[in-house]
């Protein structure tokens, strides 16, 4: 991989790790290099880098988000900029893709993103209308807000009661239209992600009575505490991130 060595690469400013050095296709053309760290699932944007990847590149990075989601961990209560150790300042903007938080530096060095939260300001997520959430409340009581991380109860909230983030799930038309203006989705791939019913698939794995290695992988893809069992609550960015690129592989 193009890892640059290990002391040279930027510290994730929740775990304090090394991050990963990935090169992503730009809009138009050259390469961005990100810095990402795959068990706090947060992106560091230096404050000039730009967040113009191509679609193809944001895809990318889903499938790599995708396969590093096992050892995943919440983020600390303070965030260190990665470049003056300064506590991060947590801020919500509003952008094309809807509302999104995210953590910056004080002294300007840049911010640190949340992987969901990247995926809503890129117009990758979509919320749920009534009659999927109702689908939903029937089997899954209660999720995991993608924002926030609070407890959201299906049966009676339509957003989280706490940072009012909307209920949604990874947009499979987005993705779909993402790899087909690249040329990169084959007919069959573009046909089954048209044809994907990620509540469906959603439900139908929540419910599954026997735990085979498929279902465990699902729920390790939806967070939560890794290979243990399913957990109490999903993330449904996540599960619905984990059931689409079933369908890529
Ligand atoms: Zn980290
Ligand atoms: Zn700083
Ligand atoms: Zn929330």
């Amino acid at each position: 991989m193009d890892q640059a060595p290990q002391e040279e690469r930027l510290r994730c400013p929740s775990c304090l790790q090394p991050m990963a050095a990935r090169v992503y296709p730009k809009v138009y053309n050259g390469e961005e290099t990100l810095d990402v760290c795959w068990s706090c699932q947060g992106i560091w944007f230096d404050a000039r880098e730009s967040v113009q990847l191509a679609p193809a590149g944001v895809v990318q990075l889903f499938k790599e988000i995708h396969e590093n989601t096992e050892a995943s961990r919440p983020l600390g209560d303070k965030l260190k900029c990665t470049r003056c150790a300064e506590t991060l300042v947590y801020r919500q903007d509003l952008t094309k893709g809807g509302r999104i938080s995210y953590y910056f530096c004080p002294g300007e060095h840049g911010r640190f993103t949340p992987f969901t939260q990247f995926m809503i300001e890129k117009g990758f997520i979509r919320s749920l209308n009534k009659v999927e959430i109702a689908a939903l409340a029937a089997k899954i009581e209660t999720i995991r807000c993608s924002g926030c991380g609070a407890p959201v109860d299906l049966r009676h909230d339509t957003a989280c009661p706490f940072c009012k983030a909307p209920i949604a799930v990874l947009d499979a038309g987005a993705v779909e239209k993402a790899l087909a203006g690249y040329g990169a989705a084959n007919n069959a791939q573009a046909q089954a992600l048209r044809n994907h019913d990620t509540i469906g698939e959603i439900i139908k794995y929540r419910t599954a009575a026997d735990e085979d290695e498929d279902r465990k992988g699902f729920f390790a893809g939806a967070g939560g505490g890794g290979n243990s069992g399913p957990p109490e609550m999903e993330d449904l960015i996540a599960a619905s991130l984990s059931t689409l690129f079933r369908l890529l592989k």
